[in-house]
């Protein structure tokens, strides 16, 4: 094995990856944080927020119903106590003490008798999966509603039924939770999950927990070894409007964050999938790209559509930031989406503990990269009188190493960053690492000491 001398506190952190601990933890959290009721308002993402907090410190903010967000207001806070329907048999049906997706979220309350000729435009179905409980929403539009499966909504019978929705629409807040990292620049990396599904394990807690835990190792790592580069923001915010409320009350900080990823669908067994920001070449989107290919294994790139996630929003065209969506299986791309069966089976510690490090890898090229001069520019240096030679010797990838040592001393004019070198080079960010530490100890290449606020994407 060769050595890497790259020795980055993060880079040590990842390779002290501990997997199956981590994959534990951040299981632990979409169990405990499944059962909740959430919606775009009330008291599940407040509940939620609670949990999030006590993986990494979070400032709550409410902001209050009737709020002018943009083109956009926030709406009355919704809370469930309960909502079933009681069959003319006397049997309760789609209660939602039995599974959060039987309420249509956010139904207004309503307690009547009626027939099933009445009912039935209220009650929504899968007839394409006639065994799932679909998830539907109804935030802007004032109505109530049942979801669940096509089979048990075709064996009603006539007769009276007995709806009971016991919901409150009352003036309240939207809540939303952010977490703060300060570096060494103001210019940040923002990482956003929505927290407005209830009881979707993939589609939302997996993306929570992973941005959670993200923040968590950060801020240890910063804690012991400094301030990392830039700084990091962790947002936990209901989608769209979350994020649209966020962008409205923070138009300066938006103006600061030079990276960023949107996460959700990130416990399935699926291959990873990156859709491009808006930009489409930012040094995000080529880092996400490097590190999927370095990774060797199956991957899907995607550009920029502006339907899907948050990022819709952060790339509207007054924003129009670095930040695209890393996910595994895209959401509307596998059977269990938006359904029942996106639950606790479907989501594996394993995944979890998987996208995180990719998640990781992808700050880790973000802190990493930057430009730097070679100080012996007029033809090669002499590397074999450095030391460099007897060390080329001693690594299974010497031939490669040597290569890369070439590659980053030729390309270390100023103008190339490391991730410019990978790609002209189809060298790994790793073994450019290598170069780069080894160059730096024999004193042939410095870093160039721009900031990183002035910096422009290609
Ligand atoms: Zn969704």
């Amino acid at each position: 094995m060769s050595q890497p001398s790259s020795t980055s506190p993060l880079a040590r952190l990842l390779a002290d990856f501990d997997a199956p601990s981590l994959g534990a933890e951040l299981y632990r959290f979409v169990e405990a944080a499944y059962p909740i009721c959430r919606s775009i308002t009330g008291d599940g993402v407040r509940q939620t927020l609670a949990l999030l907090d006590a993986i990494v410190p979070l400032e709550v903010h409410e902001v209050a119903s009737g709020t002018q967000v943009f083109d956009w207001t926030v709406p009355e806070e919704w809370n469930v106590r309960q909502a079933w329907i009681q069959t003319p048999g006397g049997e309760r049906i789609a209660d939602v003490q039995q599974h959060n997706l039987h309420l249509l979220n956010y139904s207004q309350p309503v307690h009547r008798r009626m027939s099933l000729e009445e009912l039935r435009p209220h009650l929504f179905s899968l007839p394409e999966q006639p065994q799932r409980i679909p998830y539907r929403t109804s935030y802007f539009k004032r109505q109530w509603g049942f979801c669940l499966p096509h089979e048990q909504l075709q064996s009603l019978t006539e007769g009276e039924y007995e709806v009971f929705i016991d919901t409150t629409l009352e003036a309240g807040a939207l809540t939303y939770g952010e977490h703060w990292l300060a570096g060494q620049s103001e210019q940040t990396v923002h990482l956003s999950a929505h927290v407005c599904h209830p009881s979707l394990a993939n589609d939302n807690l997996s993306g929570l927990a992973v941005v959670a835990f993200v923040g968590r190792l950060l801020r240890r790592l910063s804690r012991d070894h400094g301030p990392l580069r830039y700084s990091y923001r962790c947002l936990f915010a209901p989608g769209t409007l979350g994020a649209i409320t966020w962008l409205a009350r923070n138009q300066e900080a938006a103006g600061r964050i030079r990276h960023g990823l949107v996460a959700a669908n990130l416990g399935d067994g699926g291959s990873f999938h990156f859709k491009r920001s808006r930009r489409g070449d930012s040094q995000l989107d080529q880092a996400v790209e490097r590190v999927l290919i370095d990774s060797g294994e199956p991957h899907a790139v995607e550009d920029f559509l502006p339907f899907g996630y948050d990022e819709r929003q952060y790339c509207s065209p007054g924003f129009d930031l670095a930040i695209g969506s890393l996910t595994r299986t895209p959401w509307g791309r596998y059977p269990e989406y938006h359904t029942d069966a996106d639950n606790l089976d479907l989501v594996r510690p394993e995944h979890l503990a998987a996208s995180l490090h990719r998640y990781l890898q992808v700050i880790q090229v973000l802190e990493e990269n930057r430009c730097y001069r070679n100080l012996n520019p007029h033809c090669e240096p002499q590397l074999g009188r450095r030391g460099l030679y007897n060390l080329i010797g001693g690594r299974d990838d010497g031939r490669e190493h040597q290569l890369a040592l070439l590659w980053v001393l030729n390309l270390s004019d100023g103008d190339h960053s490391l991730l410019d070198i990978c790609r002209r080079s189809g060298l790994s960010f790793h073994q450019v690492l290598d170069a780069v530490a080894d160059l730096r100890q024999v004193d042939l290449l410095v870093p160039l000491e721009t900031d990183i606020s002035v910096e422009t994407d290609p």
